[in-house]
């Protein structure tokens, strides 16, 4: 039987060890701050905004909390974000996606100070990662790497496939993945003999985005499977990109959706609001 991979507990620790540096810094008279900002009442992006919240609210971290009105103009969001970049106790700036229509996420993205990047999508957080250097990491990705890694699976010299090549999740995952020293390969909706190229991953990571789309005939015996995706099936029933109960059986160890990836996220967005602290501190930005 497969190892299942436990994101609700394994959060639950990096939580509790975040709590206790919290508490560290608070003695030393830091209080770290994260600004939260929703443009619109978005029923997806109001749940995840008010899990972030309640995750800073269970470590110790202050978040200050901006919900703007939907036709809020480009030029009011990027104020907003300018009086937050220039304030010194706020560490971290989070713009929950997607913003409406109206508003350029890019130039929103590129608005925030490199030094309050908790998302790690700004182009110089991702130029960090590419070139190897420390900065911040987009929380997705960087979650996939501590369930592996605590659920003592080596990642080295393995052969790592990421199927997704987005922004968020599929190429800065693919990133962590080479500076862990895996041997990577990207896959996507152009790839042919796609069925052929999973199969040869040690490790599988899907993020596609489709639901139950990988099946057994995806994915190599004894293969360490990673389901990113959050979708719904034929009955509303929430699913991942795998399918769940025709890999299971071949695979060494998998995670499940939901309590695999998803709890990861918000628990590395509140490292990286703690890691802030550390990084304002020592980078030049
Ligand atoms: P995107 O839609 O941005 O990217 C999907 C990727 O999958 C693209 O690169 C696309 O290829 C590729 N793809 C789509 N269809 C196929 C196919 N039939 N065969 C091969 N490749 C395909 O999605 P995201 O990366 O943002 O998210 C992926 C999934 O992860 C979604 O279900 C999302 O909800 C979930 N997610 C979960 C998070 C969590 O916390 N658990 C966080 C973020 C996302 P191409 O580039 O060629 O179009």
């Amino acid at each position: 039987m497969a190892l299942l991979i436990d994101g609700k507990t394994i959060s639950l620790q990096i939580k509790n060890e975040l709590k206790a540096q919290a508490e560290k810094l608070r003695e030393q008279g830091i209080q770290v701050t994260l600004a939260v900002i929703q443009v619109g009442n978005d029923p997806a992006s109001s749940v995840y905004v008010r899990n972030k919240k309640k995750g800073c609210e269970y470590i110790g971290i202050r978040s200050l909390s901006y919900e703007l009105p939907e036709h809020t103009s480009q030029e009011q969001l990027l104020a907003l974000i300018k009086e937050l970049n220039d304030r010194k106790d706020v560490n971290g700036i989070l713009v929950q996606l997607p913003l409406p229509a109206h508003i350029a996420e890019d130039t929103v993205i590129q608005a925030i100070d490199p030094a309050k990047d908790v998302d790690g999508f700004h182009p110089q957080s991702v130029g960090r990662l590419c070139i190897g250097q420390r900065g911040f990491v987009s929380c997705t990705p960087a979650g996939i790497i501590q369930l592996l890694k605590r659920s003592g699976i080596s990642i080295e010299g393995k052969e790592c496939v990421v199927l997704g090549r987005s922004n968020i999740v599929g190429k800065p995952m693919a990133l962590l993945l080479l500076r862990e020293n895996a041997t990577v390969t990207i896959a996507h909706s152009r790839t042919q003999n796609l069925k052929e190229v999973t199969s040869r991953a040690d490790i599988l990571i899907a993020a596609v985005g489709k639901a139950k789309m990988i099946t057994r005939d995806y994915v190599k015996e004894g293969a360490v499977v990673i389901d990113v995706g959050i979708n719904r099936d034929e009955n509303n029933k929430l699913c991942g990109d795998v399918d769940f109960e025709d890999v299971e059986p071949i695979c060494s160890a998998i995670t499940p959706v939901p309590g695999g990836v998803g709890p990861m996220t918000i628990a590395m967005l509140l490292n990286n609001c703690m890691e802030s602290v550390g990084l304002q501190a020592s980078l030049p930005f």
